[in-house]
């Protein structure tokens, strides 16, 4: 992926008049900064919350890269290549320089005129806070084409965001298809069995480590957390700890952003309460406060990145926990082979963390119903709403999973395009 990152665009960055973003998830705004090395000097349209979220996301994708360079150069040179220095992808000053780039903002359902013949239309997508799915109207020699760009979607009733808005019957259809291939577990029960060992593990005196993405996830894990104690399904004192700096921040945008959400998280801001607050809530910023947290006794929540334990203070709380039979480790995402956070979920003795051996004593429970992707049924439901597009244009999942969904498809021709492959559309 590395070497993919540094591959040309397969288009001439400086020919691109206008970006208009989905949202703010680093798979889909992370090469920005590139972008605009490489001669982009147009304008990048999204909406306040993607701006806001994408900037934040950006900032910590450059302060990795440049760890990550310095970190190879050093090992390079200590097998005494003195001379190779590795380059970031890009670094801090490219992000702040590609900032200049964000203009008008969008707001879901009002067009932006784009030029006399294209307007686009930001939908919500569910999928996180600012999610958007972009509706093109776009004219040609006489010809008009819709044209939806479903970005990544969400589905009904998740917390704190709007549901997906339907979207209109369009001409083509260019989606996502990440989970294309299956059906989610509901989320009664996943909730269910979530307390369930906290109110086990804290029973016990044990800590309950959770790694977790920085955004979206956080904020449901302490939304569900508070909604646990509300309910009287947790006890009325949790000590938790959210001990990542990009997550608290992540979660200051959610609070700044009520226009994105639904109207329980709505209720709960009116009757002056934060969905995102509750008694034993400990934000640590600083090293010196998550390192701390070791030396907490009685039990405590530690929801920590990176989520699938590859970096990220994650890697202490589960260096310090592991090997305690009291304690828990719940992982509330995909886990992808190679991974830390897979090796515990696919069941190892032990792990090595920093140089160490550590055996692996907690009890390690998954929780599959937390996705924020839509799943099979959903994806085809909201192309069902589409009416029957000329042409659905299959991108973003694994190329086993797009020839499944294909076949789920009717009334529409289906393409699965190459990278760099191009299609008349008028
Ligand atoms: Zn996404």
């Amino acid at each position: 992926m590395d070497e993919e990152n540094l591959e040309p665009f397969g288009f001439d960055p400086a020919s691109i008049d206008y970006l208009l973003l989905t949202h703010a998830h680093l798979d889909h705004c992370g090469r920005i900064p590139l972008l605009v090395n490489r001669g982009f000097s147009g304008e990048i349209i999204t909406t306040a919350a993607s701006c806001e979220l994408a900037k934040l996301v950006l900032l910590d994708s450059a302060h990795l890269q440049e760890d990550e360079a310095r970190y190879k150069t050093k090992k390079a040179s200590r097998q005494g290549n003195i001379k190779k220095v590795i380059e970031p992808l890009y670094n801090t000053v490219d992000v702040l320089n590609s900032f200049s780039f964000f203009g008008r903002t969008a707001h879901y359902n009002q067009p932006v005129e784009i030029s006399k013949d294209i307007q686009a239309t930001f939908i919500d997508a569910g999928h996180i806070l600012g999610s958007a799915s972009i509706v093109l109207n776009v004219k040609h020699n006489e010809q008009q084409r819709k044209i939806i760009f479903s970005g990544d979607l969400g589905y009904n009733g998740r917390a704190i965001i709007k549901d997906p808005a339907t979207p209109p019957h369009a001409d083509i259809v260019v989606m996502e298809t990440t989970y294309g291939d299956r059906l989610h577990k509901t989320l009664a029960p996943t909730l269910e069995e979530f307390y369930s060992t906290i109110n086990k593990t804290i029973a016990k005196g044990g800590n309950v480590i959770i790694p977790s993405f920085a955004l979206e996830r956080a904020q449901e894990l302490l939304y569900y957390l508070r909604e646990g104690i509300v309910n009287g399904q947790l006890p009325s004192y949790l000590p938790t700890f959210l001990d990542s700096p990009m997550a608290i921040s992540a979660t200051q945008i959610f609070q700044r952003h009520p226009e994105c959400f639904d109207e329980e998280t709505c209720k709960i801001f009116k009757s002056k309460n934060d969905p995102f607050m509750f008694p034993g809530l400990h934000f640590t910023r600083e090293t010196a406060d998550s390192m701390a947290i070791n030396n907490i006794s009685g039990g405590a929540v530690i929801i920590a990145g990176s989520g699938m334990c590859t970096g990220g203070r994650v890697k202490h709380h589960l260096k310090h926990n592991l090997w305690g039979r009291n304690n828990s480790v719940i992982f509330v995402g995909y886990a992808a082979y190679g991974t830390l956070a897979r090796r515990i979920v696919d069941g190892a003795q032990q792990v090595k963390i920093f140089a160490e051996q550590i055996p692996v004593k907690a009890f390690v429970f998954t929780i599959g119903g937390f996705s924020a992707h839509a799943d099979q049924a959903e994806l085809l439901n909201w192309h069902q709403q589409t009416g029957s597009p000329k042409t659905t244009f299959l991108v973003h999942g694994d190329k086993d999973v797009m020839p499944i969904f294909a076949k789920k498809l009717q009334n529409t021709t289906v393409e699965i395009p190459k990278l760099h492959q191009q299609y008349e559309l008028m």
